[in-house]
């Protein structure tokens, strides 16, 4: 999988990708990493690729043709077909959903707005969809790309090294996590739940899939709609409801 990610700040996507796993996954060749800077597709010996905006107001919009060639770019250097995502405030909210079918494709292409944006024009010409990663604004949309390189890489074989890693986690099956525990098993009066120091795998398992009924049903009540439930874990649910959410932790 190729991702090239369109910017004017093609340093704050360098310092990311060369960190811990996307790094050793960049170094291991498990997927590429293309950066464009938009500047240098300005067409002006000073690099300016934004103006003021048409009938007022404050700031500067990113300009149409800088954005189009350096979309152009990206499309002739990295494989067909291409899908392309402008990372914006205004775009459905990234989900773990998303995040895997996004991992099927060959190439993404993801474009960053800075300052007020992009002139429309040139989003509607390139742009497949638009995606956001929550109800906030950010300066620029470089924190955003990486996100969903983030999200995305983790998801191609080998950039985990235990796929299982990923399959009991957080979002994957419509739940959240469990809590989880490492050594020592007594810290500062905690202890680790005893379950999980018993060697009995079946009462583990159980104890895991309960616990993350609980987690979902404290932190993220409105995710078990779409949750996929079995009689059993419905039954959880109810109890857990009945004692006020007080299973131990
Ligand atoms: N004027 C725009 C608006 O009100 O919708 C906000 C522009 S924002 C200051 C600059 C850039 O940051 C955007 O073009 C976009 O690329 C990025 N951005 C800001 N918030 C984002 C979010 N929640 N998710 C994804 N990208 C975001």
């Amino acid at each position: 999988m190729t991702i090239t990610v369109l910017t004017l700040f093609p340093d704050m996507i360098r310092a990311i990708a060369r960190e811990s796993i996307l790094g050793r996954a960049l170094k291991a060749g498990l997927f590429r990493l293309e950066v464009v800077d938009i500047r240098d597709f300005s067409g002006n010996r000073y690099g300016k690729v934004d103006d003021a905006l048409f009938g007022g107001g404050t700031g500067m919009l990113m300009m149409c043709q800088p954005v189009y060639d350096a979309h152009q770019k990206a499309l002739q250097d990295g494989p067909s077909p291409a899908r392309t995502i402008y990372l914006s405030p205004k775009g459905a909210p990234l989900t773990q959903g998303k995040v895997e079918a996004l991992s099927g494709e060959s190439h993404l292409v993801l474009l960053c707005g800075h300052y007020e944006g992009i002139d429309q024009r040139v989003l509607d010409a390139v742009a497949d969809e638009e995606i956001s990663i929550g109800d906030y604004v950010l300066t620029g949309g470089e924190l955003a790309a990486m996100v969903v390189v983030d999200a995305v890489a983790r998801r191609i074989p080998g950039v985990l090294p235990d796929a299982a890693a990923y399959e009991n986690e957080s979002h994957a099956d419509g739940l959240l996590e469990h809590p989880q525990y490492t050594r020592p098993s007594e810290w500062m009066g905690r202890s680790v739940p005893p379950v999980l120091l018993s060697g009995h795998h079946a009462r583990i398992v159980e104890w895991k899939r309960r616990m993350s009924l609980v987690e979902t049903l404290r932190k993220r009540p409105d995710l078990l709609a779409s949750a996929s439930l079995s009689e059993d874990d419905l039954l959880a649910l109810e109890e857990e409801i009945r004692m006020g959410g007080s299973s131990p932790k």
